[in-house]
């Protein structure tokens, strides 16, 4: 079967041949529809973040998947089901006690694998296999789209986390801010859009841009943060209820704080590198503590958030979805889908259709 991956010595996007796998007892075969690209993949493969399972000369790509079940093998899916896999793992036999409470999207770092990031095959392949238990069903109505139930269940539970911070007293939001407007960000702003009186989305570009467009169909207002730098929200717009921080711009998590207003919460979702800059620790502390403020970090999603995004991805508006889906190419002109231009919002591997 055709899948594509990443190999030691190149840092492209190959085509390769690799045997069908066979499901173990507990999993399903699955047939690929779809897989999306992010920023992630991107990481991957210039190495920045991930790396290879063991012993491997490479890596099949990919962790936004929808696809087919192609064979239930006895694990109560049904052929032809619809269904988003989840993304992390543990090598075969093994398990830890985050995966035995339900909740591997907790787990400290390297008590995992996650497909097609870090240690595991991804899902760009024609079939791949997976335990029922992470296959996520999702309805015929939306299995085009259905590879973005991963990046919707990352803001699921990003979402869910930071609220349970602000549980225990009588929490009004009325504002909201996405940092990035890259297509975590632009979906992010669709949700908190539902939700919010005021949104608005942070971004560094001139118009005309296709995803400042994004932001205006959606109602957000477009702040470029080389004119208003995220700490000036509060005198150029207003401060922020809640912040979601989806650029991976280390200087952005400590901006936040003095963007936020009094109870307000921060999410980081960015995953930069080392970084060394300057920050007044001691006001950045003040600020938390006198305004009964919060920052949290969050990292990947399990089975509920999956649940929640796909009851999103029906909620999406068609011009959303055609509007961020930039590039659907087939396997053999994967690079495409890597293009990385100012036009590129989504792009998409096609390998099969229902
Ligand atoms: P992208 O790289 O597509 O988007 C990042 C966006 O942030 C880009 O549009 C970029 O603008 C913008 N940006 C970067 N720096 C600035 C700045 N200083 N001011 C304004 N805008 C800025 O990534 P994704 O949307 O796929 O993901 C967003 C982030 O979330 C990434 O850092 C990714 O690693 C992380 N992530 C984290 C996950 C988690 O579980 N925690 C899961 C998935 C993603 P431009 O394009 O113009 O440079
Ligand atoms: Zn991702």
């Amino acid at each position: 079967m055709k899948v594509i991956g990443v190999t030691r010595d190149d840092d492209g996007p190959q085509l390769l041949e690799r045997e069908r796998p066979s499901p173990d007892p507990g999993e399903a075969l699955v047939r690929t529809l779809r897989v999306g690209v992010d920023g992630t993949d991107h990481e991957v493969l210039n190495g920045s973040h991930g790396g290879f399972p063991d012993g491997a000369d490479h890596m099949v790509l990919g962790h936004e998947a929808v696809g087919v079940v192609e064979e239930p093998n006895g694990t109560g899916l049904e052929a032809g089901q619809v269904v988003a896999p989840t993304v992390r793992r543990k090598p075969d036999g093994e398990t830890n006690e985050y995966f035995r409470r339900g909740e591997p999207d907790m787990a400290p770092d390297g008590e995992y694998t996650e497909r097609g990031i870090v240690g595991d095959h991804g899902f760009m392949a024609e079939y791949f296999t997976s335990p029922a238990d992470f296959l996520v069903p999702v309805p015929e109505s939306v299995a085009e789209y259905g590879f973005l139930v991963e990046p919707l269940s990352i803001t699921e539970k990003a979402n869910e986390h930071a609220y349970a911070t602000r549980e225990p007293f009588d929490w009004r939001p009325e504002s909201a801010c996405v940092l990035g407007n890259g297509s975590l960000g632009l979906l992010t702003l669709w949700m908190l859009e539902q939700e919010y009186d005021r949104t608005y989305c942070v971004g560094r570009r001139d118009r005309p841009d296709p995803t400042v467009d994004i932001i205006d169909e959606i109602g957000g207002t477009y702040v470029d943060s080389r004119e208003t730098p995220v700490d000036e929200l509060p005198e150029a717009h207003e401060a922020m209820d809640y912040i979601y921080e989806a650029t991976g711009f280390a200087p952005h998590a400590f901006q936040t704080v003095k963007a936020l207003d009094q109870n307000g919460v921060g999410v980081l979702l960015g995953i930069p590198e080392p970084w060394e800059f300057e920050v007044d620790g001691g006001s950045l502390h003040n600020e938390i503590v006198l305004h009964n403020k919060c920052l949290i970090g969050t990292v990947n999603s399990h089975v509920s958030h999956f649940e929640d995004a796909v009851e999103t991805l029906q909620e999406l508006p068609d011009w959303l979805l055609d509007d961020l889906v930039t590039t659907v190419t087939d396997p053999e002109h994967v690079e495409a889908a890597f293009e990385d231009g100012d036009d590129q919002i989504k792009a998409v591997v096609e390998f099969d259709s229902l």
